[in-house]
């Protein structure tokens, strides 16, 4: 069956269907996880193994472990307790451990008489009698025929509906001899894998299926074996790879040059009211001179809360302007959006550039004329939310596309706009601003697309946060605390968390601490705000608290972003610990915006873990946004950090950001020299590893 024409072929370019017993029906089951050829098979990797390879003695079992045992019936039971079971007594030299079985038919119960001789696989767990096995595999061990013992580790692949474990062993087991004939293209250049130590493709697949007896148990679970580091860097690679390609892609099409008007932005500086930070001066000349290059900007800036992004951004839009291009600028939530809407209108519409606004929640004769404004080009300026990139907007000449708090946006949402944003002729530049530090190895993986810039500084004048703990049962303490403020003349938010990600369960928790603070601090003034509110409600109140009409502000975490009340200077989070240290930091950030010292009070519920402890200290001790990014990333690992928005789309089979954030540095590095000198093998990478589920890579 081996013909010329096969012998050829490189096992991507083989279905699966060519293996035996692979028809239509597990084609399609195959199909739905991703597998189509022989190369994704495997690469469908273990994810633990079980050691079937010797036989433990019963008197050395540890619970929570897999063994093979084997040993003669003592005694076998029916036993009716909560549930009927039956019980069978296994008894080796050196010990006796309990089977236990809730499923079971007569012919079983026969099979374990008194004396009979059994090979039995499970996992001890603790039980009623001790250490018991609930339904091992079994099999009579009476005659001189038993099997033999395993070779290698019994791979255990990742479960999936309608494919057991002993299909995928036999099918990879299959895939494993096709490897012996076929060539699996080994991607990584020799030069490069000689100088990374990295071992051949195929070395590490064979092993990673049928490891042998003698391999490092332990290291394989942890995902530290040699093998496995060797995918999980190829997988990285891919990764990194695929940002690299987006951007070259996103780069092939010119972007408007930009001419800087300096008497604009004089005027522009002059009418601000404060000096632009030595950082914030730094980032505005970076994005000036990409601005002023054909080549589209592909830019995050990465500034801490308060550290004065917007400025900087009403700087390029005050280039794009000059230039006669228009620029969108996303926010990811109305008050934010709201709140640039003000900002650069204040700032632009005196310079005579005028500011449109769109949300999803206009009227629609509002609306009508906004789309008219944008489409004439007689808006120069556009704020919004993602109402701004649906299909009826029609931008006149779109040279320039900020998103602002990009953490809200995902990978996949960043790249879409990007193709919306771009206009056939021209694609406009991208300016990204997030308040969420990434740590440095993190941020070379998500963002590779991206150059980055970095606002490393806050405005003068500013006084630190200091952070306090305490624990709910103190609660009466904290609730004096906001009445002295508040009876001081400043203003206090206290914030409300859930764990479920649900608005109308958030609305009413928070909507329940309002009356009950109402009540409590009578004659003070509160308000409530909540995503539930519609968008001039929100409006009215976030505008009644900055005019000093409410002493309190009772919210769930949609203030996280963007509003600005310097008057406010203490703010209470409950339950800090359901939220990820960024989002704190974020929220915290609200308070310390004026000159007065400001608190953040962060009332958590007891008992509360040694991890949980650990946090809420990282909070009290740093202001420092990537200080905190860094300790988040040590105590709970990337996806967190990251956010599920984004790591959802960066689903990584073998890699893991946090283990294997040693190989990023390789990672890049290799990225580069792929990139310039074996173009073509670049997008076989990432066919490799991505392949079907980037579907974003389509365009
Ligand atoms: P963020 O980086 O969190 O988006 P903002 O752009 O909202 O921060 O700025 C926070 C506050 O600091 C705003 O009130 C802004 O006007 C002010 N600000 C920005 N830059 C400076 C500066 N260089 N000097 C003084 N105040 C500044
Ligand atoms: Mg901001």
């Amino acid at each position: 069956m081996s013909t010329g024409f096969h012998a050829i072929r490189t096992l991507d370019k083989v279905p699966v269907s060519e293996l035996k017993g692979v028809g239509a029906v597990l084609a399609g089951k195959l199909q739905r996880i991703g597998i189509y050829s022989i190369q994704d098979l495997l690469l469908h990797l273990p994810t633990r193994y079980m050691d079937r390879t010797r036989i433990t003695p019963i008197g050395g079992l540890q619970p929570n472990a897999h063994y093979v045992i084997e040993g003669s019936v003592r005694a076998s039971d029916i036993v009716i307790g909560k549930r009927r079971s039956l019980v069978v007594r296994l008894q080796d030299d050196t010990g006796t451990t309990t089977l236990r079985f809730y499923h079971f038919n007569k012919a079983q119960k026969e099979r374990f008489a008194p004396g009979a001789r059994l090979r039995v696989f499970g996992e001890t767990r603790r039980g009623s009698a001790g250490l018991e096995f609930y339904h091992p595999e079994y099999e009579s061990a009476d005659t001189r025929n038993t099997a033999e013992l395993e070779a290698s580790l019994t791979p255990v692949y990742p479960a999936t509906d309608g494919l057991s474990q002993s299909r995928l062993r036999q099918l990879s087991s299959q895939a494993l001899q096709w490897l012996n004939h076929h060539t699996l293209q080994e991607l990584i250049p020799e030069p490069l894998r000689d100088r990374l130590q990295q071992s051949a493709m195929a070395d590490a697949i064979r092993f990673l299926h049928h490891p042998p007896a003698s391999a490092n148990l332990q290291q394989l679970a942890d995902g530290e074996h040699p093998f496995q580091q060797r995918l999980a860097f190829e997988e990285l690679l891919a990764h990194h790879l695929s940002l690299l390609l987006l951007r070259r892609e996103a780069q092939a099409i010119a972007a408007p040059r930009f001419n800087e008007s300096a008497a604009l932005v004089n005027q522009f500086l002059q009418q601000l009211g404060f000096s632009l930070t030595a950082a914030q001066q730094r980032v505005c000349q970076e994005i000036s001179q990409d601005l002023a290059s054909p080549l589209p900007m592909l830019r995050l800036v990465q500034g801490d809360v308060g550290s004065g992004k917007t400025v900087v951004a009403a700087m390029a839009a005050l280039a794009a302007a000059a230039s006669g291009q228009q620029t969108a600028i996303m926010a990811p939530t109305e008050i934010l959006a709201e709140q640039h809407r003000n900002n650069f209108s204040r700032w632009l519409e005196p310079l005579g550039i005028s500011v449109a606004w769109l949300t999803g929640k206009l009227k629609v004769a509002e609306r009508r004329q906004q789309l008219a404004a944008i489409t004439s080009g007689e808006a120069a300026v556009v704020v919004g939310t993602h109402a701004l990139f649906q299909a009826d907007v029609e931008f006149a000449r779109l040279g320039l596309v900020i998103i602002d708090e990009q953490h809200r946006f995902g990978v996949n949402q960043r790249l879409s706009l990007r193709q919306k944003g771009a206009n056939g002729d021209y694609n406009p530049h991208q300016l990204i601003m997030t308040a969420t530090p990434i740590p440095r190895t993190l941020a070379m993986s998500a963002y590779a697309d991206l150059d980055c810039s970095i606002i490393d500084e806050l405005p003068p004048g500013r006084t630190p946060v200091t952070t306090v703990v305490i624990s709910q049962l103190r609660r009466a303490d904290v609730i004096e605390r906001v009445r002295l403020a508040c009876n001081q003349g400043r203003q206090a938010y206290w914030v409300c968390t859930l764990i479920e990600e649900s608005e109308t369960l958030e609305a009413q928790a928070a909507e329940a601490t309002a009356e009950m603070l109402a009540g409590l601090l009578a004659p003070l003034r509160v308000g409530l705000l909540h995503g539930r509110l519609k968008a001039d409600e929100k409006e009215q109140i976030m505008a009644a608290f900055k005019a000093g009409e409410l002493d309190l502000l009772v919210a769930t975490t949609v203030i996280e972003v963007g509003v600005d009340v310097p008057n406010a200077s203490l703010m209470i989070i409950e339950n800090p610990e359901r939220l990820g240290l960024a989002q704190l930091h974020q929220l915290r950030g609200r308070v310390g915006r004026g000159t007065a010292a400001s608190h953040c009070v962060l009332l958590y519920s007891d008992p509360l873990s040694a991890q949980g402890k650990a946090r809420l200290n990282v909070m009290r001790e740093s202001n420092d946004g990537f200080v905190i990014a860094e300790q988040d990333l040590q105590l709970r690992g990337a996806g967190e950090v990251l956010g599920t928005r984004q790591t959802g789309e960066m689903q990584f089979r073998i890699a893991n950001l946090q283990r294997d954030a040693h190989l990023l540095t390789g990672v890049k590095q290799c990225a580069l020299v792929l990139m310039s000198e074996y173009p073509e093998i670049c997008a076989a990478i990432v066919a490799r590893w991505i392949g079907q589920n980037q579907h974003y890579l389509q365009v």
